[in-house]
């Protein structure tokens, strides 16, 4: 399983993973992002900036539980910089929280750094050649494999403090022990099982990892009581994790004047010095490297401490009960094992993309002309070019670039408007063709009838009238729809003048109060007098408080109440028209001002009403709101704009 992997049902495709990746190891496929081993060196920067939780680090959690429930011997090796890691907690102390959690014993990574920074020193004063870089940041380490691998030279053929104390167990302290790293680091995951120096360290956990398993078994480290670590003796090692601490313990010279050392931290700092040393332009002799501020700045410490104080804990530490001729006598009993490594070349190369592919892309994504390229960084890429780049290499998309996918959504929502309306228009069509054709069907029947009778000589008058009368009701029926559909598309403008919204209300009520008296629906009014005039056409206005005041009349079949409310909201006049009736069921509420959209049975109603409602009341820039429950009633609400002050 690979150390650092992206949860993809996590990931909502915010790229500050693209974005803060020092070394472009995020590959994003279809808006997802995913690692690319080939690239990544597991800085854990990504895991730290994504704020979705998408990106984890391999959890050894798992593997460590299953080595503690066997039988063989367990030991825990501490990385220096777990004081600065665990403030509250006495170092001793977490030695009989370890111990508790079933590990045999517990020891200080920091005597591999005695050893370790022993080998440096040795080496560094004995370079006449090219600089020395130090190997024991993982980060570094794998950044010169993959991405400078002409550096591969310059590293120190040497292990880090993790390794060195895997190989003192396993090669000669216990043999048959296990080996956990517990530290500040996920890349000590990945550097624990590179084939140059695994089969030392069986697994790796990170603190926070700890904290979760102290956390399962209920263990308090600060309630322990003191132990002590069992192994060899560190002492300078201790200042390991701190930035310097390295050419401290190796006692190389870090005076300016001689040059011999440079400290490089931070991944900018440590990126732009690798990159000038391979352009030949750094001459010192030794360069300790790190990509975070040290081992007490490492991603997996998860306390806001600043790095003065966690300095400070380990010096403090350091001092505390040092033993130097009991380290000296460990390190001559250690002398014997091999700190030597040797390094990978991993350099893979993304292919380069000519001039003209660049350019399509650019071209797809509307940035051809410089002028367009905003360089808005929102894609996880600096420029515009260096994204269509990486879309030439596979390695990103075009809709990563948020003005693009902005524009492609804005002209398919057109696209999908325009295929919205097209489909509204045949609907209405076949709804017209259906509503028309019916009823002239029905004359065309009668007139043949007719003629046949006539010719044939069995003319009966009587019969004849029946005809007419038919012919007459279905060609009034044709002529309603018509004329409806006329006002529905009416593009002439209403005819305007001040108008009384209350007398407007009057008439379409005395119109429609005898429909309502036969269905037993009690019409109450409740208008407010003294309404402020409204700029609108009377006979239009009438239309649609009849047409509303039917609709709900024929919702109440069996009874009920219709009030008819005015007032003046928001220096609007506002026209309720609310009944108690069956009420519109949510799926139909979208549908209801289209025309021919009913639910009505035959002859009761034709879907017209409700769009000639919509039609008036936009030509008078006003607006019709609905609410509706099933079962309990529905109200429409219009709005129309006051004209002038109360005076009129
Ligand atoms: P029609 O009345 O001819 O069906 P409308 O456009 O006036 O056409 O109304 C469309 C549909 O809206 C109606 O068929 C009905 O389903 C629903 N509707 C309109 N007003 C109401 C109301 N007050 N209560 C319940 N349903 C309503």
């Amino acid at each position: 399983m690979d150390v650092i992997f992206i949860v993809r049902e996590k990931c909502n495709g915010c790229y500050a993973c693209v974005r803060n990746c020092p070394v472009k190891a995020i590959r994003v496929k279809e808006g997802v992002a995913e690692v690319m081993d080939e690239r990544c060196i597991a800085c854990g920067i990504c895991i730290s900036i994504c704020a979705a939780g998408a990106i984890q680090a391999r959890s050894d959690i798992g593997i460590v539980w299953q080595l503690l429930g066997e039988h063989t011997p367990i030991i825990a090796i501490l990385s220096s910089a777990f004081p600065a890691a665990f403030p509250e907690v006495q170092p001793r102390q977490m030695v009989a929280a370890l111990k508790k959690m079933g590990f045999n014993e517990v020891m200080e990574t920091a005597f591999g750094a005695e050893l370790v920074c022993r080998e440096y020193g040795r080496l560094v004063r004995g370079n006449e050649g090219k600089p020395i870089l130090s190997s024991t940041c993982p980060a570094v380490v794998s950044f010169i494999e993959k991405f400078h691998p002409e550096l591969i030279s310059n590293i120190a053929p040497i292990v880090s403090p993790m390794v060195a104390m895997g190989r003192i167990i396993k090669w000669q302290y216990n043999p048959e022990a296990k080996v956990v790293f517990i530290g500040p680091c996920v890349g000590k995951k990945v550097e624990s099982e590179d084939e140059n120096v695994a089969g030392v360290i069986d697994a790796v956990l990170t603190f926070p990892e700890l904290k979760e398993m102290l956390a399962m078994r209920g263990i308090t480290p600060v309630s322990e009581e003191e132990e002590q670590f069992s192994g060899p003796t560190p002492y300078l090692g201790r200042l390991f994790s701190v930035p310097g601490g390295l050419p401290k313990i190796a006692g190389i010279s870090e005076d300016l004047l001689l040059n011999d050392a440079v400290v490089a931290e931070g991944i900018d700092r440590t990126i732009n010095c690798l990159r000038e040393l391979a352009q030949g332009k750094i001459r010192t002799r030794f360069m300790d490297l790190f990509f975070c501020q040290g081992c007490i700045g490492g991603p997996e410490i998860d306390n806001d401490m600043s790095l003065c104080r966690r300095r400070e804990i380990i010096v403090n530490y350091t001092s505390e009960g040092a033993n130097p001729a009991r380290t000296e006598s460990d390190v001559e009993k250690y002398a014997g094992i091999d700190l030597s490594r040797r390094f990978a070349n991993r350099y893979t190369e993304l292919p380069a993309p000519s001039e003209g592919e660049i350019s399509n892309v650019l071209g797809q994504i509307n940035k051809l002309r410089t002028e367009d390229q905003f360089n808005c960084g929102a894609c996880g890429y600096s420029t515009c070019r260096e994204l269509a780049i990486a879309v030439c290499q596979g390695v990103a998309e075009s809709e990563m670039c948020w003005p693009y996918l902005v524009e492609k959504l804005q002209s398919t929502q057109d696209d999908l408007l325009q295929a919205e309306k097209l489909t509204s228009l045949g609907q209405m069509a076949a709804s017209i063709a259906h509503e028309i054709n019916n009823p002239l069907a029905g004359v065309l029947i009668y007139t043949k009838l007719l003629s046949k009778k006539v010719a044939g000589g069995t003319f009966v008058q009587e019969e004849a009238l029946g005809y007419l009368s038919k012919m007459e009701s279905e060609l009034s029926r044709s002529s309603k729809i018509i004329r409806n559909l006329l006002d529905f598309a009416r593009q002439t403008e209403p005819l305007l003048r001040l108008v009384d919204i209350n007398q407007i209300l009057e008439q379409a009520l005395s119109l429609v109060s005898h429909q309502a008296q036969l269905q037993n629906i009690e019409v109450v009014k409740e208008f407010t007098p003294s309404l402020p005039k409204v700029m609108a056409d009377f006979d239009q206005l009438q239309q649609v408080f009849t047409n509303l005041a039917l609709n709900a009349i024929q919702s109440m079949p069996d009874g009920g109440k219709v009030t008819i409310r005015s007032s003046v909201v928001d220096s609007e006049i506002k026209v309720d028209v609310q009944d108690t009736g069956c009420g519109i069921p949510k799926q139909h509420l979208p549908r209801l001002f289209t025309p021919f959209f009913t639910t009505k049975e035959k002859g009761k109603g034709v879907g017209l009403g409700l769009a000639v409602v919509h039609g008036i009341i936009e030509r008078h820039k006003g607006r019709v709101k609905v609410k509706s429950e099933v079962g309990k009633g529905t109200t429409f609400s219009v709005y129309l704009g006051v004209y002038g002050d109360e005076k009129g």
